[in-house]
């Protein structure tokens, strides 16, 4: 049997599925594409914005929404994505002005007495200069004269430089962000961050054509700009909520939002414009509380909190919200609906997750059983296209009572390989379960047949009929798909399981970030490289003696790799000291490809046998940016 390559057209039952959307949900309110229209003033006349010859945005890679949404699309993700693709300069109010559509995130631009400030400089340089290039077309070179993170992840940061240059830092350009800010911008990715940066390319879907049979969007945006990324260390920090600060004329009044939709974040509020910028905390949709890509789990119950506090605090004043992503919200009434929703929709997930959880119910079944209140269903800003009502019930679980259902049976399952061989064999082999899974998918159970197939992927990852049943029925789920992410999720299994794992677009550690990195961080950065098994017998002490701050001793005993601060009795007897300027040791720690060589031009003085650094450093590995996913 031939194998097609090709995706499929959508299935009957898929097509009739998103054909039942359409009746399901009130396409007749058009406000939304109104708010989304609403104040816009030009769009800029080149699409493509380039890194050099690298094309990092285009602008009209999503002309292709304009059309009647497509049997491949769920009509409300469509919708969502028409939406969230209108690009150009749009008035939010007088003196307020949004760049959208140039990258997943907005730039918010509010006019000074003197300059701007600009807040969420979008996530590369080359899109948040265009942004920025694009207001002054159309109203006045005015300098940047503060500019402002509403919180700690890169799609609010990434492109400062873009708007800031060398000569704007050096003079002291204010830059302002909420406590612990720069802790967290870095310290999402030290650990983890090549496990997160493969799953963000699913998630995001990079290598997915853009089309009606591939990425059509992410919900909250379209996608992510792949240009250049920097971090400028912010110099005001917001401590308190009632915080008050004037920047160039314009008065702020801060919220801080900790925990919420990020671990630093803040909301604020305009007295003069009468408007409130909501950060990430309320967008037009459901938000993750635990990203596909991987995270931390977030707490709807504090999000739904501050919510409240935002509305008692700014509601009975606010004339407009807008936030950093999608469009804004006009008039009072309608803002405080707007809060008032979104704070119900993630109060409404945690109360319910934990009654039923206190029921006996598992993640899974909670999932399944959760239903929202009719008014949350109908409105457009609560659907789940970028968090789903489905995953944040789960992560509501992990929250409280993490990844074991209680159900010894889960306790010491046998892993993908080896369970799903089992299963295969089990089941009469391979060719049985392909010819019922074939049936399953006719009679339209995707769902079960991504489940049952994966077992034969995960018992022969070269069985290609399996690979393509499989990639036909993930398709149909990602078709199928409301929430962006998911589809791209499925998408981007089909397409791996035809043409073998596409890696990840390359990573985003800019010299800012290496630069930002504490150097308990870098040692801890170092000690998750350490391969354990192979150094089980290494018993070795490096001594930094730094110039210019404490000592630090890192040891590898027992396959672990620890550092100390400091002296005392956690300090082990060193089998070489060396003495050097901090920064020479970054550039060590971050894997300079001859050790031995920086510290001799460094003028570092090596007491002791320096053989035991290249031990040491022999005894790291790297991590893997390319791992299979959807195959073992
Ligand atoms: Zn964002």
């Amino acid at each position: 049997m031939t194998q097609r390559t090709e995706p499929l057209p959508a299935q009957p039952g898929i097509a009739a599925a998103n054909a039942a959307v359409l009746g399901r949900f009130p396409f007749e309110d058009t406000r939304d594409l109104e708010d989304a229209r609403r104040g816009f003033v030009a769009t800029a006349s080149e699409t493509l914005v380039k890194d050099g010859r690298r094309v990092v945005w285009d602008l009209e890679a999503y002309g292709f929404l304009a059309a009647d949404c497509p049997d491949t699309v769920n009509p409300s993700l469509w919708r969502q994505s028409r939406l969230a693709a209108d690009h150009g300069l749009f008035e939010v109010t007088e003196g307020i002005y949004q760049v959208r559509g140039f990258d997943l995130s907005n730039m918010t631009i509010v006019e000074g007495e003197r300059g701007v400030l600009v807040i969420d400089p979008l996530i590369s340089s080359e899109t948040a200069a265009a942004a920025l290039a694009l207001y002054r077309a159309h109203r006045g070179e005015r300098p940047v004269s503060a500019v402002l993170y509403t919180h700690s992840h890169i799609d609010h940061f990434g492109g400062v430089r873009g708007v800031l240059g060398e000569e704007d830092i050096a003079a002291g350009v204010p830059v302002i962000a909420p406590e612990g800010f720069l802790e967290h911008a870095v310290s999402e990715n030290v650990y983890a961050g090549t496990a997160m940066a493969r799953r963000a390319a699913y998630m995001y879907g990079a290598a997915l054509p853009k089309g009606e049979r591939g990425q059509v969007g992410a919900g909250l945006g379209q996608t992510t700009s792949t240009g250049t990324v920097a971090l400028v260390p912010p110099t005001l920090h917001i401590t308190a909520t009632g915080q008050s600060e004037t920047v160039d004329g314009i008065r702020m009044v801060f919220q801080l939002t900790p925990g919420t939709e990020a671990p630093a974040e803040l909301n604020i509020f305009f007295p003069g414009h009468a408007a409130l910028c909501m950060a990430e905390n309320a967008t037009h949709n459901l938000h993750n509380l635990l990203t596909l890509r991987g995270a931390q789990v977030r707490d709807p119950h504090v999000w739904s909190r501050y919510l409240t506090e935002a509305i008692t605090l700014f509601g009975g004043a606010t004339d407009v919200a807008f936030a950093s992503h999608h469009w804004p919200a006009w008039g009072r009434e309608r803002v405080i609906t707007f809060l008032t929703e979104q704070r119900d929709l993630y109060g409404y997930l945690h109360d319910q997750t934990v009654r039923m959880l206190n029921q006996g119910l598992t993640g899974a079944e909670i999932a399944e059983r959760m239903e929202m209140p009719p008014a949350l269903e109908r409105a457009w800003h609560t659907h789940g296209y970028y968090g789903s009502v489905s995953h944040n019930t789960k992560a509501v679980y992990q929250r409280y009572l993490g990844w074991f259902d209680g159900n010894p049976a889960h306790l010491w399952e046998h892993p993908p390989t080896e369970a799903a061989t089992r299963y295969v064999e089990f089941m009469g082999g391979a060719e049985q379960v392909l010819r019922r899974a074939r049936q399953s998918f006719a009679d339209g159970d995707y769902r079960w047949v991504a489940q049952v197939v994966n077992h034969v992927v995960f018992a022969d990852p070269d069985n290609a009929e399996a690979r393509a049943l499989q990639a036909d029925a993930l398709e149909q789920l990602g078709y199928g798909s409301e929430n962006g992410t998911w589809r791209n999720f499925y998408l981007m299994g089909a397409l791996e399981l035809r043409d073998g794992v596409l890696g990840t677009p390359t990573d985003t550690s800019s010299p800012d970030f290496l630069a930002a990195l504490t150097l308990d961080q870098l040692f801890g950065a170092l000690a998750i490289r350490v391969d354990g098994p192979g150094s089980w017998d290494a018993d070795l002490a490096v001594r930094w003696n730094l110039r210019d701050g404490e000592p630090v001793t890192q040891r590898l005993h027992n396959g672990v790799l620890t550092h100390t601060t400091g002296d005392g009795p956690a300090v082990a007897a060193p089998d070489v000291t060396i003495t050097l300027d901090e920064a020479d040791l970054r550039a060590v720690l971050l894997g300079a490809p001859d050790p031995a060589a920086l510290l001799a031009r460094a003028g570092a003085t090596v007491d002791g046998d320096l053989a035991v650094l290249g031990e040491l450093l022999g005894h790291l590995t790297a991590p893997d940016p390319d791992f299979a996913i959807v195959t073992p």
